[in-house]
């Protein structure tokens, strides 16, 4: 820390722009430092804080890991959904789901769906895959060089895996590909992650087998650990084709009898909707990867409860309602293949996060290891297949408009 400074000088100081708003912990403890940055900005735009201030963090707990130049927090509404009956490997059980959102008539939504989920004997789960991945960019001088590298690659594959499990005790390098563009090579690495969602993990362990190319092949620049062929916040096909974090399918058989008492829809009505909305509509919209109603919606809400990363939701809302007319009634099944969760890591040990972890039994490392972040994902699964069945069969029971009149506009 620097030299002794009252609070009031200090205040005063950062006020007029001679300490910086990001250096307020090096005079003070990361709490007071807050309190000192709120007070500063309170001054400067001439307002009175009286929410933002009310939290349960230590901020020394976060100061240097979950965000900078701190003021306070946001208060989000938390709901809770369920319970939902799941039937998966790690999964036998009724789960309570929390939903965190300011979006009216979603928790009411999601719920009724959970309902007629659990009145037709529950959802059933399976996760088909599970990496993270991270895509180094390599520049070459020429393409005989690249063609050079990729002969050299699969004989080296053992001390690229050898550099970057040295930078982590979980993460395993399952494997890599390479695109060629030109004299640039994306190779695009994929990491088994544990209980973590792994970005953190995936991206350092990248950087040691990139210096290990670097240093092994002559002629090799990293132009970039992350080439945009990860690929992390963007919308894209890879992650759909290849999957990202873990690649889930819930599905759910719906009884005849309960669509007609619960959503006033039928089996042949719900299934003309989905294919005509979510396959043509979403064709016609030109969407690459979201074919479906609002997987959005809940994982956005479950994403915000539990500390996940929440500007992934763009790939982990991807996915994919299909519909089926049965004769006992309407299959309905839902493909998550970019869905990026963790229960240990990033924002899963705030205070609140956790807790809304636990009410799921997921907080931190699972047992086997990996078993919770697979839980967590099987239960977002399951919670978006509720979300879809609820608001394709409320669309098809012309429900929808009353419902958020009723419930989002406070009417
Ligand atoms: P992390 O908090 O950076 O790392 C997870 C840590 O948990 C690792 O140190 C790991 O140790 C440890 N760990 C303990 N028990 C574990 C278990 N059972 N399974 C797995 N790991 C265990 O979290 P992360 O998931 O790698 O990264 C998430 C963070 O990355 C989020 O905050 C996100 O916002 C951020 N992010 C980063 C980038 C980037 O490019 N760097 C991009 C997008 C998002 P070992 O590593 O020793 O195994």
């Amino acid at each position: 820390m620097e030299n002794k400074i009252s609070e009031d000088e200090l205040l005063k100081k950062i006020i007029s722009n001679e300490i910086p708003l990001y250096q307020i912990e090096k005079y003070v403890d990361p709490n007071k430092a807050v309190e000192i940055r709120r007070k500063a900005i309170a001054t400067i735009t001439n307002n009175q804080f009286t929410n933002i201030n009310i939290s349960s963090i230590d901020y020394s707990q976060i100061y240097n890991k979950n965000a900078e130049n701190v003021i306070g927090i946001i208060t989000i509404p938390m709901g809770i959904v369920g319970p939902i009956k799941i039937k998966s490997k790690y999964i036998n059980n009724d789960i309570f789901v929390p939903l965190a959102t300011t979006e009216g008539a979603l928790i009411a939504g999601v719920n009724r769906g959970a309902k007629a989920i659990n009145l037709s004997g529950g959802a059933k789960v399976v996760t088909i895959n599970d990496e993270m991945s991270r895509a180094p960019v390599f520049t070459f001088d020429s393409i005989e060089d690249v063609d050079r590298f990729l002969k050299w690659l699969p004989e080296h594959e053992k001390g690229i895996k050898e550099a970057a499990e040295s930078t982590t005790a979980h993460g395993k390098l399952e494997g890599f590909k390479a695109t060629v563009s030109g004299n640039n090579v994306f190779l695009r690495f994929r990491y088994y992650t544990g209980d973590a969602m792994g970005m953190n993990m995936a991206t350092v362990a990248s950087e040691a087998a990139s210096n290990y190319i670097e240093e092994n092949f002559e002629g090799a620049k990293l132009i970039a650990v992350s080439g945009n062929m990860c690929a992390d916040k963007k919308p894209a096909n890879i992650n759909s084709l290849e999957g990202r974090g873990k690649t889930i399918v819930a599905e759910a058989l719906i009884k005849d009898e309960v669509l007609e008492k619960m959503f006033k829809a039928n089996k042949k009505n719900i299934h003309n909707l989905n294919y005509i909305k979510n396959w043509i509509g979403s064709a016609r919209a030109g969407s690459m990867t979201h074919f479906n109603a609002h997987f959005a919606n809940i994982v956005t809400a479950i994403f915000l409860a539990t500390g996940q990363d929440v500007a992934q939701v763009v790939e982990s809302s991807g996915g994919y309602t299909i519909t089926q007319e049965r004769e006992n009634g309407l299959y309905i099944s839902v493909t998550l293949p970019s869905l990026e969760v963790g229960t240990v890591g990033g924002g899963t040990t705030l205070p609140t996060q956790k807790e809304a972890l636990s009410i799921m039994g997921v907080v931190g490392a699972g047992q086997p290891e990996g078993s919770n972040s697979v839980k967590l994902g099987e239960i977002i699964a399951s919670t978006v297949l509720a979300g879809e069945l609820n608001l394709l069969a409320a669309l098809a029971g012309r429900e929808l408009g009353k419902a958020h009149q009723k419930l989002g506009r406070n009417k």
